[in-house]
């Protein structure tokens, strides 16, 4: 199968040299890729700025802001069977981007935020998906409750639900512990683990979930023939 995996945060710009971001690593983005490389499947890797290795027999498509990342998944959508949308995307940026660095002043500076393009969302109202949509859901409170909001506003497939309050918290750490919640109110938990273990599973559940999806389509149109 074709995977399009997002990873990593993105970057806002303010003016030349300062930027909106967030804590994201793009580990677990990273993981899923490799994952699903490990299994034989072809893999578009969309990553935002971060300080990890390029899974080398992933395609490779850098990206900075949310704009960016929002045109690259809407090239190499179509072509993939799982779209992953693993990336954290900043949900803000600056209304407007000064092409000089702001000087400082003695008093107070605001910037004006504006929402920003929501890809899962764009992919998941699209009338004619021919793709499994995963989303994921960085939550710090409510966190089931949030990502089976997500799930059906965005209208994607699944959501992965990871827990980022406290000391345990999936953001940038090296292990996570993820909830997976399916249209159907099915859920599924995978308990602590290193990411790389992580994503085994979850590449091994999204693929499961995509040939299910397809094999009824395939019933559907075989029936209307
Ligand atoms: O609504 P929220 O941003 O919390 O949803 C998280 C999910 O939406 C993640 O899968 C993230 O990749 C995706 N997202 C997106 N585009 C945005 C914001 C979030 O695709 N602008």
């Amino acid at each position: 199968m074709k995977f399009l995996v997002t990873a990593g945060p993105t970057r806002e710009p303010i003016d030349p040299v300062r930027y909106i971001s967030n804590r994201s690593s793009g580990k677990m983005g990273y993981a899923i890729a490799e994952a699903a490389v490990e299994t034989g499947h072809e893999v578009i890797l969309i990553s935002g700025p971060v300080n990890l290795a390029r899974p080398a027999a992933a395609k490779f498509v850098s990206v900075s802001s949310s704009d960016e990342m929002f045109e690259a998944v809407q090239q190499y959508a179509d072509e993939s069977d799982v779209c992953v949308l693993c990336a954290a995307v900043a949900d803000y940026r600056p209304a407007k981007v000064s092409p000089l660095k702001i000087k400082k002043h003695a008093e107070k500076f605001s910037v004006e935020l504006i929402r920003t393009r929501d890809i899962l969302d764009s992919l998941g109202h699209r009338q004619d998906r021919d793709f499994l949509l995963v989303g994921f859901a960085a939550e710090t409170n409510d966190v089931e409750e949030n990502a089976a909001r997500k799930l059906r506003e965005k209208n994607c497939d699944i959501i992965v639900a990871n827990d980022v309050s406290g000391t345990n918290s999936a953001m940038e750490s090296d292990a996570n512990e993820v909830t997976i919640l399916f249209q159907n109110g099915e859920r599924e938990i995978i308990s602590r683990a290193p990411k790389q273990i992580i994503a085994r599973e979850l590449v091994k559940i999204f693929a499961i979930f995509a040939r299910k999806m397809f094999d009824k389509k395939t019933v559907m149109i075989t029936e209307r023939n």
